[in-house]
């Protein structure tokens, strides 16, 4: 779930990581939280393996200098090998436990700094080519952490910083070398940090706003689902009464049929029509016709009170209601129920002191019930119900008629 402020604050954020000026990458925080939720399992996944592949390809290199270079013994391999090896693994394993950002960053820098230092110490005053190499190393480790590790960018700059001064104090102590060589060896991891600090932030960068690219079709797709239920609402609504509308009584109807197929229960329908409406119309004018619809609607929606039942304005000034597990007993009270509802409170009150008896609003009903057997037998259902309506119209309105079909009950 997209919480509000989160909506807000993307494109925001957006806009501001894609200007091109250099831009502080952390995010406000409910953002930033989120962020780390997100991608937090997919980074300690991926410094896992990089800590692992890591760690394997220092040790096999310590031993090819074993081999390859006969001034390094066993006992210096297995010296640096101790020295670093377990560190490293201690961090690495630490990964497994999910731990939070700072500490995940955090100890990445620091095991970071412990290499450098480490590597320093160890190549000092060895021998002449040992301050190259001791160069080289801190170059590779500067690389590993700003590149590959990619620690967040304050964490690299203050690593970046801690190897730098490291590197100078190894160079200040070094014998070896002559004020030149030592100034260019400076210069030279001085590059590289510039160099990887500056991929540190554009790689941080991009993957920021593509996560945030990310989110942003989440909350599109959210608000286009949002406006699709609302769009299928609206379209399933009469506008005029609030009711369902055709559309969604045919669907409704499509639903408790089959329900009542597979449970063999009943169904009944009613029809409901106003009486008398145009003269009613004619009399008191069409806005008022209008709010004696809404109030009907209403009366019929309140003189429903089973589970499932369903009313919809059928067209015009009739109304239908489905009445799943209804017998026709049930149905004709239910019907009956409406019909009173309307004939006490179904006529909004007028200035006009002239009561007419004929423009109090009163309604018709014709009932009928089937148990359904097969999907042709919907359409006779209404066609029942709508001959009882007709049987009602025709005894003066005002009343209830139930039409028999020539259906069987199970
Ligand atoms: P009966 O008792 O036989 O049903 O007579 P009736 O006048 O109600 O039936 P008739 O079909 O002759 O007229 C229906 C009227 O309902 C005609 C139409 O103007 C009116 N009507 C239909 N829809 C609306 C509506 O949305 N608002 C209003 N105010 N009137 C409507
Ligand atoms: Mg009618
Ligand atoms: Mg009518």
């Amino acid at each position: 779930m997209i919480s509000t402020s989160i909506y807000e604050l993307v494109p925001k954020q957006v806009e501001r990581l894609s200007q091109r000026k250099f831009q502080w990458l952390t995010f406000p925080k409910e953002l930033e939280d989120r962020y780390e939720r997100d991608v937090s399992a997919f980074r300690l996944g991926r410094l896992w393996v990089e800590g692992l592949v890591a760690i394997l390809l220092f040790n096999l290199l310590l031993f090819a200098n074993h081999f390859l270079m006969s001034s390094v013994s066993w006992k210096d391999v297995l010296f640096r090998s101790g020295l670093i090896t377990p560190v490293a693994l201690l961090v690495n394993f630490a990964m497994r436990l999910r731990p939070g950002k700072v500490y995940r960053e955090a100890s990445i820098a620091l095991a970071a700094c412990w290499i450098c230092y480490t590597h320093l110490y160890m190549e000092l005053g060895q021998y002449a080519l040992g301050s190259s190499y001791a160069q080289v190393g801190v170059i590779v480790v500067i690389l590993f952490t700003n590149v590959v590790m990619r620690v967040q960018f304050p964490y690299a700059l203050a690593v970046s910083i801690a190897m730098m001064a490291g590197d100078l104090v190894f160079l200040r102590l070094e014998h070896f070398d002559n004020r030149a060589e030592k100034v260019f060896a400076a210069t030279l991891t001085l590059c590289a940090i510039a160099m990887t600090l500056i991929a540190n932030y554009s790689l941080q960068r991009e993957e920021r706003l593509a996560y945030l690219l990310r989110l942003r079709g989440e909350i599109q797709s959210d608000e286009l689902t949002l406006i699709n239920r609302e769009l299928h609402r609206i379209s399933n609504l009469d506008g005029l009464t609030g009711l369902g509308n055709r559309h969604a009584f045919a669907a409704e109807y499509m639903k408790l049929w089959k329900q009542a197929l597979t449970s063999r229960a009943p169904l009944s329908a009613v029809l409901i029509d106003i009486d008398n409406f145009k003269m009613l119309n004619d009399v008191r004018g069409h806005l008022y016709g209008d709010q004696v619809l809404r109030r009907v609607a209403l009366l019929v929606q309140q003189a429903l009170r089973g589970k499932g039942d369903f009313a919809a304005r059928f067209g015009g000034e009739e109304f239908v209601a489905l009445l799943p597990g209804a017998s026709p007993e049930a149905a004709m009270m239910v019907a009956e129920r409406i019909r009173k509802l309307v004939e006490v409170a179904g006529s909004p009150a007028v200035d006009n002191v002239q009561e007419l008896p004929s423009t109090w609003a009163t309604v018709s009903c014709g009932v009928a019930t089937c148990w359904p057997t097969h999907t042709d037998l919907q359409d006779k259902l209404l066609d029942a119900a709508d001959k009882a309506l007709y049987e009602a119209k025709e005894q003066g309105r005002n009343r209830v008629c139930y039409s028999e079909m020539a259906m069987e009950r199970r």
